[in-house]
């Protein structure tokens, strides 16, 4: 499942990048033109029609106006409650680039320093095997210089024109603009992926927060549930906490906001107590599983996950 995350996740990265360039999406700021799937993007009204001050006319430019302004713009808010009612927070944990690029640094971080946030209040870290230290110095330090500049360059052309932006790249004369675009674009990589990390996906990211919510009230949406009818058979490894990069303790079943639906709690004890015998699974909305409801009819009760064998934290 990890490999197939890594997978969503890259391709996602790769359409971000090459919307502008594809003229999939951007918006030209020197001609001042949306630019959708490789047409400009216009309310289609000409000139004439603001002249025409009839009760038609008037309709005319409104009608436009819904149907090419308000009605798309709908849409595209409309997306992220919708995958959240759906969904939960699965597009954070499966396809965000900013996502990505946070676990990315938690990885680094725990290679070369043996925790994966220097500055969490609540360390659930993983094992972190040693060696070739090297060699993760110099990804880190790759990272660090070359991940914020590609970022910087591919969001500006979201505003500039790619060409544009290559060829002052080649001559290494930049417009303010361009300049702009980059560096900030860079240092707010550098900045989030250093300092700020998953607690910009808990508390400031908009469409994180929408999803959140929508997921959080919606009865169907997804989410990854232990089965409470086995929870007798948690051996207190404490790797499904250990895997949860947004801290969350997934064996108390809560229906937790920072949840993204990644599943590496389920890879983890998938890996404990054997591949298809883990104790997580995804299910939408929360209906008991097979088993508890077969434990319910026999009239067994199911052990509450709440309070697994052993201590949760140490
Ligand atoms: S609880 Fe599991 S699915 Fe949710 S964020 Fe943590 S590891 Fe991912
Ligand atoms: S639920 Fe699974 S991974 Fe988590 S502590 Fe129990 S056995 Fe380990």
């Amino acid at each position: 499942m990890t490999t197939y995350r890594r997978m969503t996740q890259i391709a996602f990265i790769l359409l971000v990048f090459l919307m502008p360039v594809l003229n999939i999406f951007r918006y030209d700021t020197a001609t001042k033109e949306l630019i959708i799937f490789g047409q400009i993007w216009g309310l289609g009204l000409k000139q004439a029609f603001y002249a025409d001050h009839s009760l038609r006319g008037a309709g005319h430019v409104a009608l436009q106006f819904l149907l090419k302004a308000v009605l798309p713009w709908i849409a595209v808010l409309a997306v992220f409650p919708i995958l959240g009612a759906l969904t939960g927070r699965f597009f954070c944990g499966w396809f965000c680039p900013e996502g990505t690029l946070f676990e990315l640094a938690d990885y680094l971080t725990l290679k070369l320093t043996g925790r994966r946030s220097l500055f969490a209040k609540r360390p659930n870290d993983p094992d972190a095997p040693g060696g070739k230290k090297l060699i993760h110095v110099l990804v880190a330090l790759l990272s660090l210089l070359v991940l914020p500049l590609l970022g910087g360059i591919a969001l500006t052309g979201y505003l500039v024109a790619p060409k544009t932006i290559w060829s002052q790249i080649m001559n290494w004369n930049f417009t303010f603009g361009v300049k702009a675009g980059i560096i900030g674009v860079a240092l707010y990589m550098l900045i989030t992926s250093i300092l700020v990390r998953h607690s910009l996906c808990k508390y400031i990211c908009a469409a994180g927060l929408m999803q959140m919510l929508f997921g959080w009230a919606s009865p169907v949406s997804l989410r990854v549930r232990m089965d409470p009818a086995r929870a007798d058979e948690c051996t207190n490894c404490r790797g499904c906490e250990k895997a949860c990069f947004m801290n969350v303790l997934p064996r108390m079943n809560k229906r937790d906001i920072s949840c993204v639906n990644c599943g590496e709690c389920i890879v983890a004890c998938n890996r404990e107590l054997g591949a298809g015998r883990g104790l997580f699974r995804y299910q939408a909305g929360e209906k008991p599983s097979p088993a508890a409801m077969e434990k319910q009819e026999s009239g067994v009760p199911g052990k509450s996950c709440a309070a697994p064998a052993g201590p949760l934290h140490t």
